[in-house]
């Protein structure tokens, strides 16, 4: 079969598609039955476990109190028969190691019971410690492969839940991943402990406004997923798709997204269809998605959930990720979640809505509409503004990973230099606070009566600005670096690490300053907010991201601009990193080289795989493709001097130019990809990202140019038009 054939082919199975799944009917089920059906949450236990135990897992679920271990086994006994009376025959610990993926090790419930028979059985001991055999999960050096030991440690805060399969369910219990000598392999542990140390500092603010009612504050987030979808057919025609998650090769489409008619536009009916199997699973799971919309680009989609506690949210968005996943395959489609799949058009981000705050208290970045909320968020917009200024480069290096550097700075997503946008209004009152000059009238009267009367602010402070990579949102912060394919638990650790920071800072000066006087405290407050705003106002930026002013002027400012992962995530073990991860003890300085190691060789090994599919692809499917479209010309040439007619060469003369060209580029990447004699993981990146990617894109060049000219009946690879529009 030809690979022409092979593309006919595909679009005829999409034209002849029919759904796999059984129709839904969510007037038969409600979506107010379904959501959280399959979740072990606070009903199923308030009525299975016992009172007192109830009440114990409670308070550490609420409060984030210390587990009683002794509640392990009726929670254990209660857990299982939940889950057998649903059908499951196994129990799985879900952990979430360093690669960003879910992991997860099935174990059945059934026990021999000595008498030929057996039994089902789940014990204390088995619900909260379980030991993968984890040795080929990255360690970045925690562990020497004769020492492997990992545990999985019970999450309590993550309900546990179901998930199904059509020949069978099975029980999985979310967990932290640690080595046998207690450090975090993992994405959770991390997670947790930065939750912790921000609980702590938040508190200490709170309480100087008299504001701590005892409860814990937590962070909050709601990551905005993006992805696109193809046709499986064309998915699996493409080697690249398949192996990288991102097109390799291909010529722009004619059309691309410069119509803007996909955004918000009417969803495809296949589309929406596999989104209405992907809302019905994620509800049974309880993960509470809400927004459903096409993107900017063709073929691109987004998916949103009410946001959630840190720790929840991000169980969570993994889940989103597997069912977008698995459900579309039942669609006859594959869902991308590289963050760059087609080039020439917007890649994907997941913008991560943060907050913190707790039940009682709201968004303690909401600005509220009394005097008096205001100066306590002004406060932690305060906070916010220092530990972005300060740590810029910390959240530069979360978000960094090969496949996000294809997207930042890329006029679609925001640039590689964090700033934070404030809106208007409130820059204008921060810039008041600094300068404490008055322009008007009003202005005056706010400054000198004191922040306590500044006005009650609108919700919406000014406009969007989507070109800011950490905007200020009405009552939380908008991340939008974030890349579509990460875990959203690195942000999170960074971001509750460096806001503890500045509020420990904060609370430290204002309770020196007010010594248990609050009749002082606004004096304080209008004090440490004039400093802060003066030391780390340069973080602002109201203006346009995109454009190239904005790379002189931060340099001027003095913001960091790494472009590149190579460049960013050295900043891991840099010593103001180090010490601010070690102080609120959320990393240690071996678990932040461990994972600045994995996360190096994760990019070394990423593009090492593109860049050899690159050159085979290169080499055994579009080269083919010439030589044979150059066969045809120079035949035709050859037979139209035979009849006695001087033929135009100029298409095999540039269809050969194309060819050389591209061997001599495939030669180059091959000498490229060789070189393996590096001083260093660092070195090896760097020549990776320096030297690799471009020769890539110089074999992409040829290849591209030549999918331009060669007769369409030719050509093996499903092109852009095919994948981005046949829905
Ligand atoms: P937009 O595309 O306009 O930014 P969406 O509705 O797509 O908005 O997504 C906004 C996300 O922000 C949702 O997940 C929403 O639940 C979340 N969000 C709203 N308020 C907060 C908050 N206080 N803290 C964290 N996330 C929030
Ligand atoms: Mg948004």
């Amino acid at each position: 079969m030809s690979g022409y054939q092979a593309r006919l082919n595909a679009i005829a199975a999409i034209n002849s598609y029919k759904p796999l799944s059984e129709p839904l009917s969510f007037a038969t089920i409600k979506p107010t039955d379904l959501f959280g059906s399959n979740v072990f949450n606070d009903k199923v236990m308030r009525a299975m476990l016992p009172r007192d135990v109830y009440k114990s897992l409670h308070k550490t679920i609420e409060k984030g109190e210390k587990l009683d271990p002794s509640i392990a086994g009726p929670v254990a006994a209660a857990m299982k028969e939940w889950a057998v009376s649903k059908g499951a025959t196994h129990y799985c610990h879900v952990f979430f190691p360093l690669t960003g993926l879910t992991a997860e090790k099935h174990d059945s419930f059934l026990t021999p019971d000595g008498k030929g028979g057996a039994i089902a059985e789940f014990e204390g001991k088995l619900l909260v410690q379980g030991e993968p055999d984890a040795s080929s999960f990255p360690s970045g050096g925690l562990r020497a492969t004769f020492e492997a030991r990992g545990y999985t440690a019970w999450d309590v805060t993550s309900p546990a839940y179901i998930l199904e399969n059509p020949n069978g369910t099975f029980l999985c219990i979310p967990t932290a991943f640690v080595s046998w000598t207690g450090e975090a392999l993992d994405k959770k542990t991390p997670l947790l402990r930065s939750g912790q140390a921000l609980n702590k500092q938040a508190r200490r603010v709170l309480a100087l406004f008299g504001k701590d009612t005892g409860e814990r504050v937590n962070s909050y987030a709601g990551p905005e997923q993006e992805y696109f979808l193809v046709d499986r057919n064309f998915y699996f025609a493409r080697p690249d798709l398949l192996l990288c998650g991102r097109t390799l090769f291909g010529a722009k489409s004619a059309k691309g997204q410069e119509f803007e008619d996909h955004y918000f536009g009417a969803i495809p009916r296949r589309v929406l269809a596999f989104m209405l199997e992907v809302e019905h699973e994620l509800y049974k799971l309880g993960v509470p998605v809400k927004t459903r919309h096409n993107e900017v680009a063709p073929g691109q989609f987004e998916i949103a959930p009410i946001y959630e506690t840190s720790n929840l949210a991000t169980d969570h968005n993994q889940m989103v990720m597997t069912t977008l996943k698995s459900v579309a395959k039942r669609y006859g489609m594959a869902c991308l979640l590289h963050e760059k799949p087609f080039a020439g058009i917007n890649g994907s981000g997941k913008h991560l809505n943060y907050s913190i705050g707790n039940a009682t208290l709201g968004s303690l970045f909401d600005p509220g509409d009394t005097p008096h909320e205001n100066a306590q968020f002004l406060v932690f917009c305060a906070a916010a503004i220092r530990a972005v200024h300060k740590y810029g480069a910390l959240l530069r290096s979360v978000v960094a990973t090969a496949g996000n550097d294809h997207r930042l700075g890329a006029n679609e997503a925001p640039p590689a230099i964090m700033s934070i946008y404030l809106g208007e209004q409130l820059a204008d009152i921060f810039e008041q606070i600094k300068t404490g000059s008055c322009k008007s009238c009003k202005t005056k009267g706010l400054l000198e009566v004191g922040v306590d009367s500044l006005p009650p602010l609108p919700m919406d402070a000014g406009d969007r600005n989507r070109t800011s990579p950490f905007a200020f949102t009405g009552n939380r912060f908008e991340f939008r670096a974030v890349g579509s394919n990460m875990s959203i638990a690195g942000p999170q650790v960074a971001l509750n690490t460096m806001m503890a920071e500045s509020l420990d800072f904060i609370a430290t000066r204002l309770e020196k300053a007010t010594k248990g006087d609050p009749s002082k405290l606004n004096a304080a407050v209008q004090k440490l907010l004039k400093e802060i705003i003066n030391e780390h106002g340069s973080i602002i930026f109201n203006g346009d991201g995109y454009a190239d002013a904005w790379q002189k002027e931060a340099k001027k400012r003095g913001l960091p601009n790494f472009k590149t992962s190579v460049e960013a995530l050295p900043v891991i073990t840099s010593p103001e990193v180090v010490t601010l991860f070690t102080t609120y003890g959320v990393l240690s300085e071996r678990e932040l080289h461990s994972r600045q190691e994995i996360y190096l060789e994760q990019y070394a090994k990423t593009v090492m795989t593109e860049a050899t599919l690159c050159a085979k692809m290169a080499k055994t499917q579009i080269f083919p493709t010439g030589v044979r479209y150059q066969k045809e010309l120079a035949e035709t040439c050859a037979n139209m001097k035979i009849a006695g007619i001087e033929p135009v060469t100029s298409a095999l003369e540039d269809v050969t130019a194309k060819l050389r060209g591209l061997q001599k580029a495939v030669a180059d990447l091959e000498k490229l990809i060789a070189k393996h004699d590096f001083k260093s993981l660092l070195d090896e990146c760097k020549h990776r990202c320096e030297k690799v990617l471009p020769a890539m894109l110089e074999v992409r060049a040829y290849a591209d140019a030549l999918e331009g000219v060669v007769a369409d009946d030719l050509w093996a690879l499903p092109s852009y038009q095919e994948m981005l529009f046949i829905k």
